[in-house]
This record gives C-alpha cells, sequence and structure tokens, in this order.
C-alpha cells in the first residue's frame, strides 16, 4: 500500500473494505505534522575542545563522584525509586525558597517543557516564540498538538521583546514559549522586559531558563505575583551533569499537581536523583565555577574580537561569534 495518508489514518482515497489488515503500517498512522520533523542531530566529529552543546568544560570532582556512588550503592536497585524525585524537589525547593509543591524534577528540563506543552496547549493552538531558538522547540509543540508561531530574528539576533510583546497584545490568550539566555546566541531579555511581557499576557509563560546561573539577572523572583510563570531550569549546564538527565521546574503548586498526573512516575532514576542530591550538597562548587566561566567569557570575547570575530553579547555559558 503505497497511497499517501490523509490526516490521522486510512491511507487518502482508499475506502475502509479495501484494506486489509496484512497491508496496515504502523508508521502510516503517524501524524502527518510528526513525520514532517527532521530528526534532532548534532554531528560528533572528533573534536579538541568540545563547543557543540553548550556543556561546561569541566567534569563533576571525583570526590563528588566517589561520594554520589558510595550513596548509589546504598540504594536498593531491584526497587523502584520513589514516584516524583521527592528528596530533590525539597533541596531543590531550599535552595530556590520556595516549596517543594512548587517544584517538579525531570529527566533533563526538556522532558518537564514537553510535558508542560502538552498539558497547556489546547488541539490546534499557536505558541507564540523567537527565532532564533533552541532547535526542539517546534518538536515540543507539535507533539502537543499545536502550531509554532515562531517571530523572525532581527539582524543582531537580540531578544526580540518589543516584537513578541506587540504580537501578544493582538491576541494574548496565546502560550509564549520564551527562551533567556537564549540558544544559540546567549542573548537575554531584561527581567523588566519580562515583567512587562507577564502584565500584557493572558496564557502562561513558559520561560527556558537554562542559562539562568550564568545572566545578569535572576528571574526566580518573578514568580512572586505572576501564577502565569512557568520556569525551566537544568543541571546540564551551570552543575556539570548533562549525562545525568536532569532538570527542574518552578512553578505554582496548582500547575505541578496536575502536571504529576502525566508525568511517568518514577522519571528520575535512582543515580540521577543520588547524583543531583551530591551537586546540591557542593553548591558552592558549582557556583565558584560559574563565577569562573562569566570572568572567562568576557575575556574570550575581548580576545576572539581582537582576532577579527564578531562576538554576540552573551549572558550564558557560551559565546556565538561571526568571522
Ligand atoms: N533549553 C535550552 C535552551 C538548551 O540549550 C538546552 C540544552 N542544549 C536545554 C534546554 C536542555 O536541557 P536539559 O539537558 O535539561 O534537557
Amino acid at each position: 500500500m503505497s497511497a499517501e495518508i490523509a490526516a490521522g489514518g486510512r491511507p487518502d482515497g482508499v475506502a475502509a473494505e479495501d484494506v486489509r489488515a496484512g497491508d496496515v503500517r504502523a508508521v502510516d498512522f503517524v501524524r502527518p505534522e510528526l513525520r514532517a520533523l527532521p530528526v534532532y542531530h548534532l554531528d560528533q566529529t572528533p573534536y579538541v575542545h568540545k563547543l557543540d552543546q553548550n556543556e561546561v568544560p569541566w567534569d563533576l570532582p571525583g570526590r563528588f563522584k566517589r561520594e554520589a556512588l558510595r550513596r548509589l550503592e546504598g540504594r536498593t536497585w531491584a526497587f523502584y525509586p520513589d514516584f516524583h524525585g521527592d528528596e530533590l524537589r525539597r533541596r531543590l525547593a531550599e535552595r530556590t525558597g520556595l516549596d517543594a509543591t512548587n517544584v517538579l524534577v525531570g529527566n533533563g528540563s526538556n522532558e518537564l517543557l514537553g510535558i508542560t506543552l502538552e498539558a497547556l496547549v489546547a488541539p490546534g493552538a499557536e505558541v507564540v516564540s523567537l527565532l532564533p531558538g533552541f532547535g526542539l522547540y517546534d518538536m515540543f509543540v507539535r507533539r502537543a498538538g499545536g502550531r509554532s508561531l515562531f517571530l523572525p530574528p532581527a539582524q543582531d539576533l537580540s531578544v526580540q521583546m518589543d516584537a513578541l510583546l506587540e504580537e501578544v497584545r493582538k491576541d494574548p490568550t496565546r502560550i509564549v514559549l520564551l527562551c533567556t539566555p537564549n540558544n544559540p546566541t546567549g542573548a537575554a531579555a531584561s527581567v523588566d522586559q519580562i515583567r512587562e511581557l507577564l502584565a500584557v499576557l493572558e496564557a502562561p509563560l513558559l520561560l527556558d531558563n537554562a542559562y539562568g546561573e550564568f545572566a545578569d539577572e535572576d528571574v526566580l523572583p518573578l514568580l512572586e505575583n505572576h501564577p502565569h510563570l512557568v520556569i525551566f531550569r537544568t543541571f546540564s549546564k551551570a552543575w556539570s551533569l548533562a549525562g545525568l538527565r536532569l532538570g527542574y521546574m518552578l512553578a505554582a503548586a496548582d500547575l505541578i499537581e496536575q502536571l504529576i498526573k502525566i508525568k511517568l512516575p518514577y522519571n528520575i532514576n535512582h543515580a540521577s536523583a543520588v547524583i543531583g542530591e551530591v551537586a546540591l550538597d557542593h553548591a558552592d562548587w558549582a557556583e565558584r565555577c560559574v563565577r569562573v566561566l562569566i570572568g572567562r567569557r568576557a575575556q574570550w570575547s575581548d580576545m576572539l574580537r581582537r582576532h577579527g570575530f564578531e562576538v554576540f553579547e552573551s549572558q550564558a555559558n557560551f559565546l556565538l561569534a561571526r568571522h
């Protein structure tokens, strides 16, 4: 059976009685808007300096790894971990000054952004975001059954908050997905700009703050007066744990309560939970690394400029440069 497939099932123009069970391919039922997606891929060519995935250059020190392994050995691997990584939620709440009911942990922050969109996006609804942006957003929106409305980039690749505000004013009921500091530029919106957006927006603002620890301003205080703000953060960057797949979100407790219903239970395995806890126990180490990176970011951008590169202003742990 080679006929093209109409949305949601049987091939176009093929009557039900003409289809035999043996001819049916599962792939024909994949929704067309998902079939149109490219596979997320980065060329993993041999490298001297690994710059392609915005990780930090240093691994968790061996003494912390050994401590984590000891703790991991003490867990019963034959038993499931707890449902929602509650110990990590509690520690992150302590660190951020929130309540554990405002925190959810995930298998990378991307898991949490994905399920949040799935919970919030109505079938066919538009989700507003900006270009350039993180390469996976369109996939998340499509998977959630929505449509991406990504506004075009400006010449200087800054975060186009004025254009976003103008678009939101046209219809403030659409969900906005904002990445700040932004991937792939490192450009950031100011807290004042985000507050202005929140004042107009009558839908959730999903704020991807994966590089938030490296930014000039902290967006977390905005949570206090804005129950429609949802912040996503990760252990993949500032905490040197990209290989562990650990992220978290901060939001109103009533939203987290709903998301817990659709999140997979046990999404944080024993290893991720224990290693995340060890990292948080030694938060001063990660904080020091962040300070060093911020210092080097300034030095590196000066150096690259001296060598003739155009370097974009960055509030992240990476620099975008053009030659
Ligand atoms: N958001 C942005 C903007 C990113 O650049 C990345 C990683 N490149 C992520 C999220 C991924 O986060 P995690 O590893 O927590 O899934």
